[in-house]
């Protein structure tokens, strides 16, 4: 996978020249940089970007040059990252499991704030990070719906063990904070109410002032057409809600989105490689590629099909089994994908939205999954 320096007018000026036989994602830095921008005018505190949703070093940078200050890394090799591409960013160290190596590398460079949900991990950092200016949050869950897909299943402290661990954290000289991630793709701005209220009954039953409070990423981008990301809303909720639980003890916000940054800014063309005997659809790319997510968490249907040529493809919309490339059989995209029913051998399936968890969980599994990369002004076909 590489980057080439050509800058193409859109996907469709790219696949008509180029004509290629590996998957490609289109990648736009100005989308990119108005996704964070409508978080940092908007986000009623600090934004961060959860390193893993696509951990591009062309994303790091654009996202830099906007203006995100800070990033939420889950490992030894994602915090260098950000060391290199933006060396004065904060850095947040938010995988709440961590060996003592990589803790002790995180002290190294510099980590000031770090993530726990539990007694144990908590007395490693206590033992190994010096407590000075460093900061130590609470992860919390609760058993709330409205996410994609639940995360709680397997990070955060249940209410009781965080109001433990806050008075632990505060007793033991640490900056105490608080956070919780309402589950990805969160499409229910109640679930952010449900838990900023449980966490400010966190910090009074602990008796602990929090200093800052972390919202998360599962804010969602744009995967259905008829369902259009109102983050904005959301925004006025968080502000209103943590200034009625917290009153004057109101901390500070942090939001750490992935998906909302980085999805919308990048679209995947997938080829045909066969249509078999009329019905299934065969493509050069899918589950053990980019589209590992759509069995997890639903499909996107923000799809068009073009001819090789470059012609959109109108026919009437048909319901058809999509495959990916692999020999196995759960390669396979959920449900009937709706495609135009002249869909043929060659096209180009492009799908928008396609940013997050795509190009890092992609595998070469049987020899498939070489992604080409390309830079475009508009992601339009
Ligand atoms: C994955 C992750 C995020 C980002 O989640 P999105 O749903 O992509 O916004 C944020 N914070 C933590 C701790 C995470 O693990």
């Amino acid at each position: 996978m590489g980057l080439s320096k050509t800058i193409w007018t859109n996907p469709t000026e790219f696949l008509r020249n180029q004509q290629p036989e590996n998957p490609v994602l289109f990648f736009s830095p100005s989308a990119l940089q108005a996704a964070a921008r409508r978080f940092i005018d908007g986000f009623p505190g600090m934004v961060t970007y959860a390193v893993k949703s696509n951990p591009g070093e062309e994303v790091i940078e654009n996202l830099a040059a906007a203006g995100v200050r800070g990033y939420d890394c889950a490992s030894g090799f994602e915090i260098d990252l950000i060391r290199r591409l933006a060396p004065d960013a904060a850095i947040h160290y938010n995988n709440p499991v961590r060996a003592r190596a990589e803790i002790l590398h995180a002290v190294a460079k510099g980590v000031k704030s770090y993530s726990i949900d539990s007694a144990s991990e908590l007395q490693k950092l206590i033992e190994l990070v010096p407590a000075a200016d460093t900061e130590i949050t609470v992860r919390f869950k609760l058993p709330v719906s409205g996410a994609a897909y639940n995360f709680g299943a397997k990070f955060g402290a249940t209410v009781e063990l965080a109001v433990e661990l806050l008075k632990t954290v505060a007793k033991a000289g640490f900056i105490p904070s608080i956070a919780f991630h309402p589950g990805t793709q969160c499409t229910d701005p109640a679930a952010w109410e449900t838990y900023i209220r449980a966490a400010a009954d966190i910090a009074n039953q602990a008796g602990v002032t929090i200093a800052r409070l972390n919202v998360g990423g599962g804010f969602p981008s744009h995967r259905l057409n008829a369902v259009s990301p109102q983050i904005e809303a959301t925004f006025q909720l968080i502000d209103r809600v943590t200034t009625e639980a917290f009153g004057a003890d109101r901390p500070l916000l942090i939001c750490e989105p992935g998906r909302a940054l980085c999805g919308d800014a990048f679209t995947l063309a997938a080829r045909v490689k066969a249509v078999r005997d009329d019905t299934h659809v065969f493509l050069n790319d899918g589950v053990y590629g980019s589209l590992t997510e759509l069995p997890l968490i639903g499909v996107i249907d923000r799809m068009e099909v073009l001819s090789s040529e470059g012609d959109r493809r109108i026919g009437p919309l048909q319901g058809r089994i999509v495959f990916g490339p692999t020999c196995d059989s759960v390669d396979r995209l959920p449900g009937d994908v709706m495609l135009p029913a002249d869909i043929s051998e060659g096209d180009f399936v492009i799908v928008q939205g396609m940013g997050a968890y795509s190009v890092v969980t992609n595998s070469r599994f049987n020899g498939f999954g070489e992604l080409q990369m390309a830079t475009v002004l508009s992601l339009r076909v």
